[in-house]
């Protein structure tokens, strides 16, 4: 297992030594140690990126192609490893952490297809204005890449595979709940031939890490994925050198059931859009409202399927929920379960911590409350574990108001039978994506941006390759389009 920090093509250790422990979120148990590092490996490994732009931006788009098919297929063939080391670090089922692995994959994968079909556009534009004009996407230089525990390969790749594919360097800082799967990828990658100071990581304490980053003028990106309220300060952080941010940051999906909907499928749907990584997904659905007419049913048949989920640790096959990041996590669970109960929600499934035999005090029961209203903590913010707050609507104009409430608009879902009613309700929710009837929206093919304080830029699909390299526009004059 690579325990080191990836610094300009050399496997290192925090300067004064020191270490952060990573541990299994369903035991404690140590897993390793990682470099605690701060602010002056990540300059360091900031100048190694900036060194190494000049050389990155010489290669050629087909030798990056390679590169990130030569990545991809290196995390194919370490499949098993790759996701049996993520269970282990994150806690999530072995199963998901298999799917996760492809999930980050095709990342790579679309980026190389994009920058494969992308061709430089020249606009011979001499009709209108006399001048010839090329414009060409033209990369930034350094990528600072910060990323979350909740999907760490994913994560990583869903930046990476632009970064590279347009000849941008990165240094990532990974989370420090998760920080092996990024080292355990940049091993990969060092196999793959990632040229030296190309992908640079290091990990250890976040401000010192993002202090660097934030006072470099070399660093021309930063790309986040976390809470909204680290976003923000990576937003002051970044008002003096003012590198280009690009920020997933929390959401608060509302799920909504119509009239006319297939109750299976819609409680298949929020089995899978809930569950995955026991909601600790920023687009898990939180807000649940679901059409009067339909409401009993669909409570006692999703209480059916979650009263069957099985807790326990990621590694056994039969587990399907794992468990909590850390404590805060689950004290966030409990809070906003009691805080709903105390508003008036009525607990019909869960409501408490689960004890599994031999395992921490960090799983909480699949729970659903009902009669949940706009007042309460988790209708106000994501609660990122197995809640299911559901509220009744008879009209759907006040779901829709309801669901664009809140200052945030990642994703949201939306059950019906009938695709204009669909969309009607879809084109006037505020997010970034809308699943309709489709329990996973989020691919690498398409793009994905929050509203409002879900984010800011595209990830996934072609416009994520133009984060790292806008267009830059050269205006000539006198010379023979011909030529060009
Ligand atoms: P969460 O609360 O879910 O862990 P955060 O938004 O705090 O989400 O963390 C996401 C990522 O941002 C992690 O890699 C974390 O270390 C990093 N991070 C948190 N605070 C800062 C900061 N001030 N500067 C740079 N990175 C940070």
């Amino acid at each position: 297992m690579q325990t080191r920090n990836l610094i300009d093509g050399r496997w290192t250790v925090a300067d004064d030594g020191s270490t952060l422990p990573v541990l299994d979120p369903a035991d404690d148990s140590l897993i390793a140690e990682v470099p605690s590092c701060g602010r002056d490996e990540a300059v360091r490994a900031v100048a190694a990126a900036a060194r190494a732009f000049a050389l990155f931006q010489a290669m050629t788009a087909v030798e990056r192609v390679s590169l990130l098919k030569a990545i991809s297929s290196l995390m194919a063939e370490r499949k098993n490893a790759l996701a049996e080391l993520l269970t282990r670090e994150q806690g999530k089922p072995l199963v998901e952490s298999l799917g996760e692995v492809d999930y980050a994959r095709s990342y790579l994968d679309g980026a190389a297809f994009e920058l494969e079909r992308q061709s430089e556009e020249t606009m011979l534009d001499r009709a209108l204005t006399g001048k010839t004009v090329l414009v060409r996407p033209t990369p930034l230089g350094v990528a600072a890449l910060i990323t979350p525990w909740n999907f760490p390969y994913a994560m990583l790749t869903k930046k990476i595979g632009p970064a590279f594919a347009m000849g941008c360097p990165v240094v990532v800082k990974p989370s420090e709940e998760t920080p092996l799967t990024a080292l355990a990828f940049a091993e990969l990658c060092v196999e793959a031939g990632v040229p030296p100071g190309v992908l640079n990581v290091v990990t250890g304490e976040p401000i010192g890490i993002g202090s660097a980053f934030f006072e470099s003028p070399d660093v021309r990106i930063v790309s986040f994925t976390g809470s909204t309220a680290t976003g923000r300060k990576l937003v002051e952080a970044s008002s003096r050198q003012l590198p280009r941010l690009a920020l997933e940051l929390g959401g608060h999906a509302p799920f909504i059931v119509l009239e006319d909907a297939d109750l299976e499928s819609a409680v298949s749907g929020l089995m899978i859009s809930k569950f995955r990584n026991g909601g600790q997904t920023c687009v898990s659905p939180n807000r649940i409202m679901v059409h009067r007419s339909l409401h009993d049913g669909f409570v006692a048949r999703l209480s059916e399927r979650m009263s069957a989920l099985v807790p326990g640790r990621g590694l056994d096959p039969q587990t399907t929920l794992g468990p909590m990041i850390n404590d805060g996590g689950i004290r966030k669970v409990q809070d906003h379960v009691a805080d709903a109960v105390a508003r008036g929600a009525r607990l019909v499934l869960g409501g408490e911590l689960i004890e599994v035999p031999g395992l921490a005090r960090r799983f909480h029961a699949p729970t659903i409350l009902l009669d949940a209203t706009p007042d309460m903590a988790c209708f106000q913010e994501e609660t990122f574990g197995p809640v299911c707050p559901i509220m009744a609507f008879d009209d759907v104009e006040d779901a829709i108001t309801i669901a664009n409430g809140l200052p945030y608009g990642l994703a949201s879902y939306v059950w019906s039978s009938r695709t204009a009613q669909a969309l009607h309700v879809a084109e006037r929710l505020h997010t970034g994506i809308v699943g309709i009837n489709d329990p996973a929206p989020v691919t690498s093919w398409t793009p994905f941006g929050g509203r409002k304080q879900s984010g800011w830029g595209i990830e996934g699909g072609a416009a994520a390759l133009d984060e790292y390299a806008p267009p830059k526009t050269y205006s000539m004059v006198g010379l023979d389009p011909e030529a060009v």
